[in-house]
C-alpha cells in the first residue's frame, strides 16, 4: 500500500510504499475511498501547527469502507461504509457525555498527532498528524470510535466533507451559537468552513446572513449558499460599522470566524452586538496579541471556541446526511476538483492558492 508521506515542512509529499500495522483493539482497517485536502492540512504542510513530528502521513477528511475489525470493535463491521473524524464518538459514561456534551468526552479524546500505525520501506515510524485518521494513504487504521457509519450509496467525494469542513462551520451556527429565528449573523471568512456556516445559519433561520470576506468571488460564492448581504472587508472603509449598519445599527448576534489571525478576530468580535456571541472556529498561527479593549465586553459580548462545530459524531453526521438528502445543505457545491492518488501535490497547491472550496483526492 502506499501512503502519502512528509518529510519536511514545506516540499511535496511522498508518495512511497509503506506497511501498515494490523487492527489492535477497538480499531478498524479502512480501505480509503475519497480524501479531501483542508485547510488545516495545509497549514500543518507549511510547518504552521508547530512542532508536528516528522516524518508524518497527513490527512483527515476521509471516507472509505471498513476491511478488517480488531477485537471487540462492535459498531462496524467489514464493508461498511464510513466516514472519519479526528473528534471521536463520546464514551457516553463519563461527566461531559452525561451532561450531553460528548464532544468533551474525557474517555475518547481528541488528539492532534500521535504516533502513527506506518512504517516506511527504511524501517522508519511514521507519525500521523490528524491524530487518529491519516487518511493521505491508501488504507488506514482508524479507532472505532472516529467513525460513523454513512449509507452505502452516499458520494464518498461529498461524504468525506461531512465531519470536519461541512460541521465545523454548521456545528459552529447550530450547537455552539445556538443561533435562533430571526436574530442575525455575520460570517468573516468565506472558505469552505464559513460557506458552510452561512448554510447553518440559513438553515436556522437566521436574518440577515452577512458574508464577510476581502475576495468578491468568495462573497460571490456566500451568495450561493444563502448569505443575504455581502461586506468586502478590503473595500468597505468602515466593515465593522457596515456589518452594524446592515444590522439595524446592533451588530450581529452571532459572529462567526472561519478565518485566522488576531487581528481579524477583534474586528469580527466588535462586528457583534452588544450581547452577541462570536466564534471562534479558524485558528492557525501568527500574531498572538491584539488591542482587545476589556470595555468592550461591557455590554455583555461573549467570545467562545468551536472545535469542529462541537460534533456529536454519531449525531450529527447523519442529520447532515438527512438534510443533503432532502436538499437542505448543499454538498456538490463544496467540491471543486477530484484528482487522482499520484496528484496529491497539485491538489494541496491548488487548494492553497485559495480560489477552491475542496478538492477531493479520489482513490
Ligand atoms: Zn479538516
Ligand atoms: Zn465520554
Amino acid at each position: 500500500m502506499r501512503a502519502a508521506v512528509c518529510y519536511e515542512f514545506g516540499k511535496p509529499l511522498v508518495i512511497e510504499e509503506v506497511s501498515l500495522d494490523p487492527p489492535g483493539k477497538g480499531e478498524v482497517r479502512v480501505k480509503l475511498a475519497a480524501v479531501a485536502i483542508c485547510h488545516s492540512d495545509i497549514h500543518s504542510l507549511k510547518g504552521e501547527h508547530g512542532d508536528l513530528p516528522l516524518p508524518a502521513v497527513p490527512g483527515h477528511e476521509a471516507g472509505g469502507y471498513v476491511e478488517e475489525v480488531g477485537e471487540g470493535v462492535s459498531y462496524l463491521k467489514p464493508g461498511d461504509t464510513v466516514v472519519a473524524s479526528i473528534i471521536p464518538e463520546g464514551c457516553g459514561r463519563c461527566y461531559y457525555c452525561r451532561i450531553g456534551l460528548s464532544n468533551q468526552c474525557t474517555t475518547n479524546e481528541l488528539y492532534l498527532y500521535g504516533e502513527g500505525k506506518y512504517t516506511n520501506k527504511k524501517g522508519q515510524r511514521l507519525a500521523q498528524w490528524a491524530g487518529a485518521v491519516a487518511g493521505f494513504a491508501e488504507y488506514a487504521v482508524i479507532p472505532e470510535v472516529n467513525l460513523v457509519k454513512v449509507p452505502p450509496d452516499l458520494p464518498m467525494d461529498r461524504a468525506c466533507l461531512l465531519a470536519c469542513g461541512v460541521i465545523s462551520g454548521f456545528g459552529a451556527v447550530v450547537n455552539r451559537a445556538r443561533v435562533v429565528p430571526n436574530s442575525s449573523v455575520a460570517v468573516v471568512g468565506c472558505g469552505g468552513v464559513g460557506l458552510n456556516a452561512i448554510q447553518g445559519a440559513v438553515f436556522s433561520g437566521a436574518y440577515p446572513v452577512v458574508a464577510v470576506d476581502v475576495l468578491d468571488s468568495k462573497l460571490e460564492r456566500a451568495r450561493l449558499f444563502g448569505a443575504t448581504h455581502a461586506v468586502n472587508a478590503a473595500k468597505e472603509k468602515d466593515p465593522i460599522a457596515k456589518v452594524h449598519e446592515i444590522t439595524g445599527g446592533r451588530g450581529a448576534d452571532s459572529v462567526i470566524v472561519a478565518v485566522a489571525g488576531i487581528e481579524i478576530l477583534r474586528q469580527a468580535f466588535l462586528m457583534s452586538a452588544r450581547d452577541g456571541t462570536t466564534v471562534v472556529v479558524g485558528h492557525g498561527h501568527g500574531e498572538k496579541l491584539s488591542a482587545f479593549n476589556p470595555t468592550d465586553f461591557m455590554g455583555g459580548r461573549k467570545l467562545t471556541g468551536s472545535a469542529m462545530g462541537a460534533v456529536r459524531l454519531r449525531l450529527d453526521v447523519p442529520r447532515l446526511i438527512e438534510l443533503y438528502r432532502t436538499g437542505r445543505l448543499k454538498l456538490d457545491e463544496l467540491v471543486s476538483g477530484h484528482y487522482p492518488f499520484e496528484e496529491i501535490n497539485q491538489a494541496i497547491a491548488s487548494s492553497a492558492a485559495g480560489e477552491v472550496i475542496r478538492n477531493v483526492i479520489m482513490f
